[in-house]
């Protein structure tokens, strides 16, 4: 099962050897799409299949397919994890495994615990022997350091290019398109497998790229091409609706099969594919953005007067503003807006 571990040697070290002898609780702790959700997965199959994780039974398929009942995935319904679920979270620490001796409770976001750490200590701390923990974290605010000290910590890090290209080659991709989809990637996993089986990425990089020579100081060109860069994120988002509806109708199968009158968590999970949906649009302009300020880039290059260095610079500079602006929940319409205007008059 350790095997989907990828690209995280020494993370993968750590669970190997401590699938023999597990302990209460572990913290993955590692940026955003280092695959710590995917390694809790097959983690925990290992925890709880007869056969310590042998990848082939009913049981690890049934945790990789999200339905297995001794490894539940407790998500946030809100920004941040409340008291409340908190308290959810500790009654079902002293539930008794369905089928065999372990159970696996996996936090997700659990940087983002803020007053609800205290509530969670005791538990964590000590719970019942059957269940183990497993806590994921993008960083350690300090609100989880204490928290973490009771757990074994497990580092992820972020994927270098060459990583994720080698990943999506071994998962079938043609190396050419594994290389471009990993360096729009930013290091992360979920990312580049988007990208990877995305006939669109590669148009989508080219509207981006070809911005500094088709704004043409009218501003009916600013607003026609901002609509099309928008409506570019929005194709991504597209792809991974489809792929999440996909994925409720597997679990709405399963849940029929066991003769539950729904799927257990729905809500949790449609929450969770809405924060999806926002951050792969999110990403997607985040590195449009970064095919802009490398298309001026490159035109540094080859620039000679000083007034126009000056002006490639100053447009590289608004780039750069836009993409940190771009995460404070901005209107992205204006914001696109307001940077073309500048990029054009910055050449004019
Ligand atoms: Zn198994």
């Amino acid at each position: 099962m350790l095997d989907r571990v990828v690209g995280q040697g020494r993370a993968r070290a750590v669970l190997e050897a401590s699938l023999a002898a597990p302990v209460h609780a572990y913290l993955f702790v590692g940026p955003t799409g280092s695959g710590k959700r995917e390694a809790a997965r097959a983690f925990a199959a290992a925890l709880v299949c007869p056969d310590g994780g042998c990848g082939s039974c009913a049981s690890c398929h049934d945790v990789l397919a999200g339905r297995h009942p001794d490894v539940v995935v407790v998500e946030r319904q809100g920004a941040s994890i409340s008291v409340d679920e908190a308290r959810q979270v500790t009654s079902l620490a002293q539930r008794s495994p369905r089928h065999g001796g372990r159970q696996v409770v996996i936090l997700a976001d659990f940087h983002l615990v803020d007053e609800a750490a205290p509530a969670l200590l005791k538990t964590i701390e000590e719970p019942p022997a059957s269940t183990v923990f497993v806590i994921l974290a993008d960083a350690l605010p300090p609100g989880l350091v204490t928290i973490a000290s009771r757990c074994l910590r497990v580092e992820f890090r972020g994927l270098d290019e060459e990583t994720l290209a080698a990943l999506l080659v071994a998962e079938g991709s043609d190396p050419a398109a594994a290389a471009t989809a990993a360096a729009a990637a930013g290091g992360r996993i979920d990312r580049a497998r988007l990208l990877a089986n995305d006939p669109g990425f590669a148009a989508r990089q080219e509207r981006w790229r070809t911005v500094p020579e088709r704004l043409d100081g009218t501003g009916m060109t600013v607003a026609v091409l901002t609509e099309e860069l928008l409506g570019s994120a929005d194709e991504l988002v597209v792809v991974v609706k489809a792929r999440q509806e996909a994925e409720l109708k597997d679990l709405a199968a399963a849940a029929e099969r066991a003769g539950d009158r729904g799927v257990p968590g729905r809500q949790a999970i449609e929450d969770r594919h809405r924060r999806e949906q926002r951050r792969v649009r999110t990403d997607e302009l985040r590195a449009g953005l970064g095919t802009l300020v490398s298309a001026y880039r490159s035109q540094l290059r080859g620039s000679e007067p000083a007034r126009e260095t000056a002006a490639l610079l100053a447009c590289c500079g608004a780039i750069d503003t836009a993409a940190e602006l771009l995460e404070r929940n901005p209107n992205e319409t204006l914001l696109l807006q307001s940077l073309l205007l500048a990029l054009d008059a910055a050449r004019r």
